[in-house]
């Protein structure tokens, strides 16, 4: 019998598959590579490229690989997004999910493991919350979810279907080996972003709302490592697979920290400074979510990374391998010239390098034909700056990278 893992490319389900390989597991993998990258399901794990949504596609998976388990990661995770996009999200979210359901039942499916979201709760008014509050989510993010788990629970109650639904809180880190992290391009999440600035990918970062009835009037959230959250999915279907009941289970630690804190936690882990601008609020942020996990540590889960510096500072690792080009975009220094490039299996788009105000003597040297992903962005810009010595003086440079779509259009 095999495991049929959705989103398996892509940051929390990429760390689940490697999870369920450090104990002798081999999942299947089904990703379109919307947001996903190839490179994070190691060779030797079946990979399908595909959409959930795609009902033909999903019942013949589970039936031509004897699928009893399917854990379902596949899904748009932005909560600005899903304000500014709601249908797309109803769809990608819902009703894809409701896709895959179908599949599930048709194709007697046994077990599957779901992945929600604190954003269920709203703004909760007990914290840290606990699985009994009555949810009310803030977003069409949280409700597309929420959607999703009532599916579950009917689904359960009509079908042979047993359900484990993961409430997550806010997943961060990366593997502490380092063989995978947040490789999503214009990722929106605060440890990611604050990173990217430390490593100057961004020339500052916004802090959003400061006015929030929290201690230092910022969000406070409760952040959960990645691999901690990928043996939460072990640890519910080996639930699943010795008879349990169906359950909804918060995965958090049950310790909030303020954008501020953590903000302040990066620069020291980085150990560099930089720019921070108060922005207003976003919406559909909840003030304050922590998570009561009592139930899920019931079900034999232990935290093994409960530690926010760790948490970064794996995160901070990887993060340094995609900007040595690991994958990614790479920025090389050599002596007083810089070169920047990008390496990912893709169409040929040009790379635009543009000098700043700063730089009228800094003479880049090569500019590369590069690869580019099918990411929806139309450009990434890359900010580098420090000091160089030549000859006797020194000067300082700025490099902004714009790298464009590969239309032709592009400036
Ligand atoms: N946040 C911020 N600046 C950023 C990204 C996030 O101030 O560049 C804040 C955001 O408003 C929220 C918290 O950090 O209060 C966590 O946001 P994130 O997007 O990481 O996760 P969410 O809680 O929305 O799932």
């Amino acid at each position: 019998m095999t495991i049929l893992i959705t989103g398996g490319a892509g940051f929390i389900g990429g760390h689940t598959v490697l999870a369920f390989l450090d104990r002798g597991e081999i999942p299947i993998v089904l990703d379109d590579l919307s947001t996903g990258n190839r490179a994070a399901v190691p060779s030797g794990v079946p990979f399908f490229v595909g959409d959930v949504g795609d009902a033909e596609l999903v019942l013949r998976l589970v039936q031509n690989h004897r699928i009893d388990a399917i854990l379902h990661f596949a899904a748009k995770i932005v909560v600005p997004e899903s304000v500014a996009d709601p249908l797309n999200y109803y769809h990608n979210n819902t009703v894809k999910t409701h896709t895959l359901l179908q599949a599930a039942v048709r194709g007697n499916v046994k077990h599957f493991v779901f992945s929600s979201t604190a954003a269920v709760y709203g703004n909760p008014s007990f914290t840290p919350v606990s699985e009994t509050a009555a949810p009310a989510p803030l977003s069409p993010y949280g409700r597309s979810k929420l959607m999703s788990e009532y599916m579950l629970v009917d689904a359960r109650a009509a079908y042979n279907l047993r359900y484990v639904t993961l409430r997550y809180f806010n997943v961060a880190g990366a593997d502490p080996a380092g063989r995978l992290g947040q490789s999503t391009p214009g990722a929106t999440h605060l440890i990611k972003v604050a990173l990217e600035t430390a490593l100057r990918r961004r020339s500052y970062m916004s802090i959003y709302g400061s006015d929030y009835p929290t201690p230092d009037g910022t969000c406070v959230r409760d952040y959960v490592h990645v691999s901690d959250l990928a043996r939460a999915h072990l640890a519910a279907l080996d639930h699943l697979r010795d008879g349990g009941e169906s359950r909804t289970l918060n995965c958090g630690y049950g310790r909030g920290y303020s954008v501020r804190e953590v903000v302040d936690a990066v620069r020291r882990v980085a150990r560099v400074d930089f720019e921070i601008r108060q922005a207003p609020r976003r919406a559909g942020d909840p003030a304050s979510i922590v998570a009561n996990s009592d139930q899920l540590m019931k079900l034999g889960w232990k935290p093994e990374l409960n530690d926010l510096p760790k948490m970064i500072e794996h995160a901070h690792n990887w993060e340094k391998k995609l900007t040595a080009g690991a994958s990614g975009i790479g920025i090389h220094q050599r002596g007083h010239s810089v070169s920047v490039h990008r390496t990912m299996p893709s169409r040929t788009s040009r790379l635009h390098v543009q000098a700043g105000p700063a730089t009228a003597r800094t003479k880049v040297l090569r500019i590369h034909r590069v690869d580019r992903t099918k990411e929806k962005l139309d450009w990434i810009a890359i900010q580098l700056s420090g000091k160089f010595s030549i000859g006797p003086g020194m000067f300082s440079f700025a490099l902004g990278v714009h790298l464009s779509k590969s239309n032709g259009t592009a400036a």
